[in-house]
């Protein structure tokens, strides 16, 4: 197959809530927050992953459109043409579908340079670019609070840069192709990033134009 061209779309991703997307070592860090937020390790600056977005986006458009049958909880791997999950996303293990290549490329998105002033400029708890939330559980029966977590969060007002490219290949409908990814990230909008979305976490929105 030959590539067309490659279409991008760039912006800002704005935090309207806090938003914690977890680091795989959080557990190694013995007296630091609970639960915390996933950074470059050169800078100490947090990013969201390529694939937490994608894999929201994913998520949230499999829902939208249940496709054909498939393992339950598992992500399609149909690899048929007219799956647009697949044909976009990529077919879950397997090797031999015959819609690939994957046309979605979702860069890391790093936090804008004017988020990186603000920050720096304001003493959170701990680091220089996150808040410290403690969040308590409430006793059932006495109605206290006991035993606090704290939960490291990007605070809300933060904006990241973000960057998806979209691989259009002779035959593809790239209009098509196109608005299946503005509906995924606008999918984001309804539900969250990150996690604890369900309390509050995660709620963003997009601003992006399309080249
Ligand atoms: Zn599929």
């Amino acid at each position: 197959m030959k590539l067309k061209k490659v279409v991008t779309i760039s912006g800002k991703i704005e935090c309207k809530t806090g938003l914690c997307i977890k680091g795989s070592n959080s557990d190694l860090n013995i007296g630091g927050a609970d639960s915390e937020v996933i950074k470059n390790p050169l800078t100490g600056e947090p990013y969201i992953p390529g694939s937490s977005i994608k894999g929201k986006m994913r998520s949230q458009l499999e829902k939208k459109y249940p496709i054909a049958p498939k393992k339950e909880g598992q992500p399609c791997g149909c690899g048929q043409k007219d799956c647009m999950i697949c044909t976009v996303f990529g077919a879950h293990r397997n090797p031999n579908a015959s819609c690939a290549p994957v046309r979605i490329i979702v860069r890391d998105a790093p936090l804008s340079k004017e988020t990186l002033e603000l920050l720096r400029n304001r003493d959170f708890e701990k680091g220089n670019f996150l808040e410290l939330k403690g969040e308590n559980s409430i006793n059932r029966k006495s109605g206290t609070a006991e035993a606090p977590r704290f939960i490291e969060r990007v605070p809300a007002g933060a904006k990241f840069d973000f960057k998806i490219l979209i691989q259009i290949f002779e035959g593809d409908n790239e209009d098509k192709l196109v608005a299946f990814v503005e509906e995924g990230l606008a999918e984001i909008e309804n539900s969250y990033l990150g996690g604890s979305g369900s309390r509050g976490y995660g709620e963003v929105e997009f601003t992006y134009e399309i080249k």
